[in-house]
């Protein structure tokens, strides 16, 4: 839609009450919301599932050879099947929808004359939107204030070279921004022109939304689903066979094949793991780590590399100037956090050289302070924490920032990139002379390409800059220069500078780091710090949080240039890298087979974060480019968090493995028990229904309420299992053989201690089976008491009494073909649990 000229006001924005109506009006800002799948299309879906056509078939045959009871429970397992597959996919798909919303992206704008965050979604035309670096542009807007704006429009042009915009009378390119566009830098207000489907981002909308794609752990368990059934259809044609060789009646016997073979696959396997993932992602979601891709669920059981940012992630990101440095004096700063309390003492006498100093670094400064509001009482930074600092520092020397900006207004500026490590800005002086101030890391100011300062003053001021680093401080280097005319472009006046001096800022470290840390060396991760500050400001603080032995040799810390592949195993911290050098480290680290999770906020972490296994991008701090390119979302900004979606991750891989231990061994007993039976004189041991009963009972219920267990207490203590295991490796084969024999052998021995005692064998040894599986349920869990999953004893025990339903409800007597058990009888089933309890007890760890 485009807008009709309003009358716009551009500095109160829209009312709440315009904005309603407008998005009434206009629809949402989205383009091709998800269309809802009908329920008539997901039941098909169920249908088409092959072991189901296998099942109809079976129908039709028994109502052919006149097995009506049969008929009867083979329709009812297609029925309950088909609800519990199409019920655990609205689950499965309303808990991804959840999330989705939870990182959908947002944008700024003005309402009611104030700005405010809102889900990109509810912009509407005229709304005025603020756009700042590092922000994706939400709709179509006409620029109405723009500084030095910088856009990426590639992802709609395929143009890689950034594209400079600003302020046009008329509606010409370079004064409108397009919907999905990156602002790299500088800052706006745009009035917004169209939304949805009518913005640029509309227009191309076929392109941006890709399908799901099963993550690695489903593609593989439908491998293993392929293999599985082609082996039990197999084995059920061998009973089939064996059957009529002993003379068995073919219809009957073709019945007791086909369902031997559904209730030997487990067919709610692709939804248990679904599910599972999807539940696990929400139980993230709870703890703060929002997942924006499913994949990432299971890929973050498996990390064994972190890397993390340094300022605000490791430190509190909140900076104090404690000392300052000028070629005749030093100085120390007291006070805390961003208030103007606290003194400079000098020591020297160079007043006006600390003045000089801080003058420059307050106006070549964006940031802004914000005084005690009535919640907390502490002063607060807008902007940059490092400028935020220098501002409190020049408060300290009488100086105030605002009146300062005011005397020297700025006419142009060059502004800070990680890669330039520096920024300047150029000011009109009260004379009408112009100002160059400039500030950056000390490498990136102390060449001679910038200063004109003698050889030995460079060399002195970087032997002092690297001391503070050592101390563990961030250093800046700031200075300035007179000037005439204003250069072409404003990066042209980055030369022939005086040096003024050094400041120096101390970002202690968060209380948690240290721990954090800890948690992940146990877990077996290995942390790296990846950081754009100096060496050896990174060394200390990664020896404050343990990241570093203190004896650690000069190999642990690698610095940008000396960034060479054969340094990576060896070293821990990576220091004044640029996002670029992000991006080879993560890569290096996976060319190894490491499987990593990176953090990153800034503009240019989108590729790093991309692809790194799991990006983790800051929910608060971080810019919305990094939220939309990260896998996963911290939304309490804590580096805890990830460790936390990392024990997630691990539970649900356990889970799934367990159920399949506990679905496998249950289908291997089930024809293990078909065909070994016969040599025990048992000749068909199991009625189809029963089968199928049996079935239903242990996958259904019992098998979903497994993919909510709780962690395993020694799963953060234990290293990551290794990336290409399979999910079957590592001893679980074994395993599902070995309990499906102890199952098989506890059920036919219970038939045959029956067969000998002139009991019915046939529903002892079905009752055995049920009870030996439900047994198996129990023995698998990790802590047998807990009350963290009560959904699991609960289902045991539906189990337990639908079973007791299949021997003494007459109706269901007659279809299952059972007959009633008396308490003697019984004892040969229980026996049978319990021998399922323990054969799944004796080796409980490491699922
Ligand atoms: P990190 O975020 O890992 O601490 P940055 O890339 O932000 O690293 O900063 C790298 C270096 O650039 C800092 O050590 C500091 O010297 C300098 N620097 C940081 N912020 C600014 C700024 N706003 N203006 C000038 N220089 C800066
Ligand atoms: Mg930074």
């Amino acid at each position: 839609m485009t807008v009709s000229a309003h009358g716009l006001d551009t500095t109160s924005g829209l009312t709440t009450a315009e904005a309603a109506r407008l998005l009434a009006a206009h629809g949402p800002n989205e383009v091709g919301a998800d269309r809802r799948v009908p329920l008539w299309a997901r039941v098909a879906a169920q249908l088409r599932d092959p072991l189901i056509m296998v099942l109809l078939a079976a129908v039709a045959l028994t109502l052919a050879i006149g097995d009506h009871p049969d008929a009867v429970v083979i329709a009812l397992v297609i029925v309950v099947n088909t609800i519990v597959g199409v019920v655990q996919e609205v689950r499965a798909e309303s808990a991804v929808a959840a999330l989705s919303r939870l990182s959908a992206p947002a944008a700024r704008v003005l309402r009611d004359g104030e700005q405010r965050r809102v889900p990109s979604t509810e912009v509407v035309p005229g709304d005025v939107v603020a756009l700042a670096e590092g922000d994706i542009v939400p709709a179509d807007a006409r620029l109405t204030e723009a500084a030095a704006l910088l856009v990426d429009e590639s992802m709609l042009t395929g143009e890689s070279l950034p594209v400079a915009k600003a302020v046009q009378p008329r509606q010409k390119a370079d004064g409108v921004v397009q919907a999905g566009t990156v602002v790299l830098r500088g800052r706006a207000l745009a009035v917004v022109t169209a939304t949805g489907a009518d913005s640029a981002l509309g227009r191309i909308a076929a392109l941006l939304r890709p399908r799901p794609e099963p993550t690695p752990l489903q593609r593989r368990l439908a491998g293993l689903g392929r293999v599985l059934a082609a082996a039990a259809v197999g084995l059920c044609a061998l009973v089939f066979v064996l059957g009529l060789l002993r003379h068995q009646p073919p219809g009957e016997m073709g019945v007791t094949a086909i369902s031997l073979a559904v209730a030997a696959v487990p067919e709610s396997l692709p939804a248990v793991v679904t599910l599972a993932l999807a539940l696990g992602a929400r139980r993230m979601a709870a703890r703060h780590a929002v997942v924006r891709r499913l994949p990432a669920v299971e890929t973050l059981g498996s990390v064994t590399v972190l890397a993390t940012d340094k300022t605000g992630t490791l430190t509190q990101g909140r900076m104090v100037v404690e000392r300052l440095w000028t070629p005749h004096s030093t100085a120390t700063l007291t006070g805390l956090g961003y208030g103007p309390e606290g003194r400079i003492l000098l020591d020297g006498a160079a007043d006006d050289e600390t003045r000089d100093l801080l003058t420059t670094a307050a106006l070549c400064n964006d940031a802004a302070l914000r005084p005690p509001t009535g919640e907390d009482g502490e002063w607060g930074a807008l902007g940059d924490p490092t400028e935020a600092a220098l501002l409190t520092a020049s408060g300290k020397a009488g100086l105030d920032y605002e009146r300062l900006r005011e005397a020297f207004p700025r006419v142009a500026e060059a502004p800070f990139d990680s890669v330039r490590r520096r920024m300047s800005t150029v000011h009109r002086t009260p004379g009408g002379g112009l100002l160059v101030c400039l500030k950056g890391a000390p490498e990136a100011v102390l060449a001679p390409a910038v200063l004109a300062e003698p050889p030995e003053l460079l060399e002195k001021t970087r032997r002092a800059a690297a001391e503070l680093a050592a101390e563990g401080f961030r250093v800046l280097a700031v200075a300035r220069r007179n000037l005439d005319r204003l250069p072409d472009p404003p990066e042209d006046a980055e030369t022939a500078l005086r040096l003024l001096g050094l400041t120096a800022l101390a970002d202690p470290p968060k209380p948690s780091a240290a721990a954090t840390l800890a948690a992940c060396r146990r877990a077996g991760i290995v942390p790296i710090l990846v950081t754009g500050d100096h060496p050896a400001t990174a060394r200390a603080l990664a020896v404050r949080v343990g990241l570093l032995e203190p004896t650690a040799g000069p190999g642990a810390v690698v610095g940008g240039q000396s960034l060479a592949v054969t340094d990576l195993a060896h070293a821990r911290v990576f220091a004044r890298t640029d996002p670029r050098q992000k991006l080879d480290i993560v890569q290096a680290w996976r060319a190894r087979g490491a499987v990593t999770a990176m953090t990153g906020d800034g503009v240019n972490d989108g590729p790093a974060l991309r692809q790194a296994d799991i990006g983790v991008a800051m929910g608060r701090r971080g810019t919305e480019v990094a939220r939309q390119a990260a896998d996963l979302v911290l939304a309490d900004d804590e580096l805890a968090t990830v460790v936390s979606a990392v024990e997630e991750g691990r539970r649900v891989y356990d889970n799934i493995r367990r159920f399949l231990v506990y679905g496998l061994a249950g289908g291997a007993a089930e024809i293990l028990v078909m065909l070994a039976g016969p040599l025990f004189g048992l000749a068909l041991p199991l009625r189809a229904g029963q089968i199928l009963w049996i079935n239903l009972l242990t996958h259904g219920l019992t098998g979903v309420a497994m993919g909510a267990e709780p962690v395993s207490p020694g799963a953060m203590a234990r290293p990551p299992r290794p990336p290409h295991q399979h999910i079957l490796g590592s001893g679980v084969w074994q395993r599902v053989l070995l309990l499906g024999l102890v199952l098989a052998a506890a059920a036919l021995g219970a038939a045959i201690w029956a067969r000998h005692g002139e009991r019915p064998w046939q529903t002892v040894l079905f009752l055995a089976l049920l009870a030996a599986q439900l047994g198996t349920v129990l023995g698998l869990r990790e802590r047998l008491l807990n009350r963290a999953n009560l959904f699991l004893p609960a289902a045991v025990l539906a189990s337990a009494a639908l079973a007791a339903g299949a021997l003494y409800l007459p109706f269901l007597r007659d279809v299952l073909d059972t007959v009633p058990l008396t308490w003697g009888d019984l004892a040969a089933p229980a026996v049978a649990g319990l021998a399922g309890f323990v054969a799944a007890r004796l080796r409980k760890r490491g699922i």
